[in-house]
């Protein structure tokens, strides 16, 4: 059985939410156990793309600085650090509040970017390009926030460790993975399990529903913070806590595949000061899937393109500031003066990288007439 420990927190002040991290950190065996004075600590928290805090993309400074607090008083080196494909680096740490937040603890906030190749002959990518950073700290810490996503449903704990694959070379891995998401989600996989973060805690106080990762996604608030361990089985309770459909969470479905973490509630100990059923939602709202789940296996390569969802643009909302044209992997993106961005779908891999980067949530997956017309008869 693997522990994790689940409590309700419903604001962001900060010395409760110190009170309440600390409980489920004891419930989980206390700092002590992952924490030892002089080692160097890792917080991963996710800084994706620029966003305040009330935008709900990035993790909460709050959360961040309650952490902190706990890593320093037990007398250890601590290097926050994560890995956007965003080049504004900048205006991401100090609109999410982090960069004050190191300022105030005199702690290194790193845009990790050197990059170190670790050989896995056994697994499906023969070798993962992570942060060097990684190599030179202890423990890992994971920070992540609750949010949908467009490509792979659902980011937590599993996909928050995807930001260690150090900044445009994010890119070349979903060219190297392509329109197959099944793939992408076993790279994600395998970097977590790579990671083995010592442990994992959850801001979910305000969460993304929607066309989530970035700024197109809509602030939720679910009142939990969770922590733990495994990071599969995190995002399991998670899933339970939204009522994800277990079919479209790739990294769960990679997971079960490969055997990695623990990833049914059966061999879940949840622990903590408030029951799951108390916290679930039933209308969370959940990005329209960019995959082929129900269609038989032999034809998803065939089918692929043109059943999927794609990415779509809002004119209005187009600011032209052509962040997505730069970021897209297969650069099939380009401008126009009245669709303001024109997409080729033919080679378009449906990464949805276009729609994290857009700073004004201008891009969004929406299913064509044939997807929806496949959705009736029951075969996407
Ligand atoms: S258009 Fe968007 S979804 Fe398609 S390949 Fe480019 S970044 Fe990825
Ligand atoms: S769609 Fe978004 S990222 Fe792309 S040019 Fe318009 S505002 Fe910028």
């Amino acid at each position: 059985m693997t522990r994790v420990a689940i409590t309700q927190c419903d604001s962001y002040e900060p010395e409760v939410v110190l009170q309440k991290i600390q409980k489920l950190v004891d419930s989980i065996g206390g700092i002590d156990k992952f924490v030892r004075p002089g080692c160097k600590v890792l917080l991963k928290p996710n800084l994706l793309s620029a966003g305040t805090p009330e935008q709900a993309i990035t993790t909460h400074p709050v959360v961040v600085d309650a952490v902190l607090r706990m890593v320093k008083q037990r007398g250890a080196q601590v290097i926050m650090g994560d890995s956007s494909v965003d080049s504004n680096w900048k205006t991401i740490i100090s609109k999410s509040g982090l960069q004050a937040v190191c300022e105030r603890h005199g702690v290194p906030l790193k845009n990790l970017s050197l990059v170190n190749s670790v050989p896995k002959p056994s697994n499906t990518f023969k070798n993962l390009e992570l942060a060097e950073t990684l190599d030179e700290v202890d423990v890992v810490i994971n920070l992540p926030k609750i949010k949908t996503h467009s490509q792979v449903y659902l980011t937590c704990a599993v996909k928050n460790l995807y930001g260690l694959v150090v900044g445009k070379r994010k890119l070349n891995w979903h060219l190297k993975t392509g329109i197959n998401h099944d793939i992408f989600a076993d790279l994600i996989v395998e970097i977590a399990d790579q990671v083995k973060p010592a442990l994992t805690i959850v801001d979910g106080i305000l969460a993304m529903e929607g066309d989530g990762p970035g700024a197109a996604g809509t602030p939720r608030y679910l009142n939990c913070l969770i922590a733990g361990t495994d990071c599969m089985a995190i995002d399991r309770v998670v899933a339970e806590l939204v009522g994800a459909d277990l079919r479209l969470f790739y990294t769960h479905q990679s997971a079960r595949r490969k055997n990695i973490g623990t990833n049914s509630l059966d061999r879940i100990d949840l622990v903590g000061d408030v029951s799951i059923e108390k916290l679930k939602v039933k209308d969370f709202h959940f990005p329209t899937p960019a995959g082929v789940i129900m269609m038989p296996e032999v034809l998803r390569p065939y089918l692929r393109h043109y059943l999927t969802a794609k990415p779509v643009v809002e004119p209005s909302k187009c600011i032209l500031c052509r962040k997505c044209v730069e970021q897209c992997p297969t650069k099939v993106m380009s401008t126009d003066p009245v669709a303001k961005i024109v997409i080729n779908y033919t080679e378009c891999i449906r990464c949805a990288c276009c729609i994290e980067v857009c700073p004004e949530g201008a891009l969004a997956m929406k299913k064509g007439v044939v997807g929806k017309i496949a959705d009736l008869a029951g075969i996407t």
